[in-house]
């Protein structure tokens, strides 16, 4: 872990065989951490996940303008989002907890409202690492928060993720534009965008690589409204999404209380040097990152992200693994 970005470094998972491997891609220093070859290893996002149209949006009636980071969009929080920035780790006594906490300024990348935000990483015994994330504000501000972690189950540095298998229970997604900002339209998966069934991820990928997704860069519609809580869902074994891969027998079963589910194939992925000299070349890892439907604070359609004072975001992630 680091409190640059309250980021997820790394992670050790045995394969079928007791042999262990780094799962999440990463760097060995802070500094590229910070640098231009780091697209959100396993950071925490905030205060907005994905893409804000145009890094514009109205809430109560006055307008609010963020940094255009992902031309025309907003993306991931902006400039200096909370994956890059330091966070405070607050000591903590559980084994095997540690949580981070950052306050995030009033006008912080141009939202409004001074945000407390919180994330607690917890790894059990049974190989469970449970996120938890929380924030608190005085004005009403758009909060969602998610982690991006890049997974590879032969381990980071391995060549691609094509040959993972994926599913994700949802039979809705939310078709995007060009610029990747969802039309505020809820579509049902069709063809290579239904991984309700498991399937690898390369078969059917080909008919996304010439649009401007350039791949699996989705979101998947977990739910509208309540949803059954993750402790639950996770008792009965009802993931919303699970990865494995066949080769190591490596598993990923993810849970969730948050509505959307973006699908990313790790299609901008470029060659970048990693953690112990390992290439991440494109398509070499991908993220499932729980997390509000995109661009909600300007489609009253999707659920709000909206928070406003008194209450309390939260949203909790519990990822299981195991090798079969
Ligand atoms: C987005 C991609 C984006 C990537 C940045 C993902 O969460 O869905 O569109 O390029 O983050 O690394």
């Amino acid at each position: 872990m680091s409190d640059l970005g309250a980021t997820l470094v790394s992670l050790h998972v045995p394969d079928r065989d007791g042999e262990d491997s780094d799962v999440v891609l990463g760097f060995d220093t802070a500094a590229e951490y910070l640098g231009d070859e780091n697209q959100y290893f396993g950071c925490t996002v905030g205060r907005v996940a994905n893409r804000i149209a145009e890094g514009a949006f109205e809430l109560d009636g006055e307008t609010y303008e963020l940094a255009i980071n992902n031309a025309p969009n907003h993306l991931h929080g902006g400039d200096r989002g909370f994956g890059a920035r330091v966070w405070e780790a607050l000591p903590d006594d559980a084994p095997g907890t540690v949580t981070y906490r950052l306050v995030s300024e009033d006008g912080d990348e141009g939202y409004p409202g001074r945000v407390e935000a919180e994330v607690t990483y917890e790894l059990t015994e049974d190989d469970v690492l449970v996120i938890r994330m929380s924030a608190t504000t005085d004005a009403a501000t758009p909060i969602s928060m998610t982690n991006h972690a890049y997974w590879n189950l032969a381990g980071h540095g391995a060549a691609t993720v094509l040959d993972h298998e994926l599913e994700i229970r949802a039979n809705e997604f939310t078709p995007a534009d060009d610029t990747l900002i969802p039309t505020g339209e809820i579509a049902t998966v069709r063809g290579a965008l239904d991984f309700q069934e498991a399937k690898p991820i390369g078969r059917d990928i080909a008919a996304l690589v010439d649009t401007a997704a350039m791949g699996y860069d989705h979101n998947y519609v977990l739910h509208t409204g309540d949803t059954e809580p993750v402790a639950e869902k996770f008792a009965a074994g009802r993931f919303d999404a699970r990865l494995h891969h066949p080769g190591s027998g490596r598993t990923m079963e993810l849970y969730t209380d948050q509505p959307g589910l973006q699908f990313y194939s790790g299609n901008f992925l470029f060659g970048q040097a990693g953690k112990g000299g390992e290439t991440y070349a494109l398509r070499s890892a991908c993220c499932l990152e729980p997390q509000g439907i995109p661009n909600a604070i300007n489609e009253p359609v999707f659920p709000s992200v909206v928070l406003r004072p008194g209450e309390t975001y939260e949203h909790t992630t519990v990822l299981k693994f195991f090798a079969e």
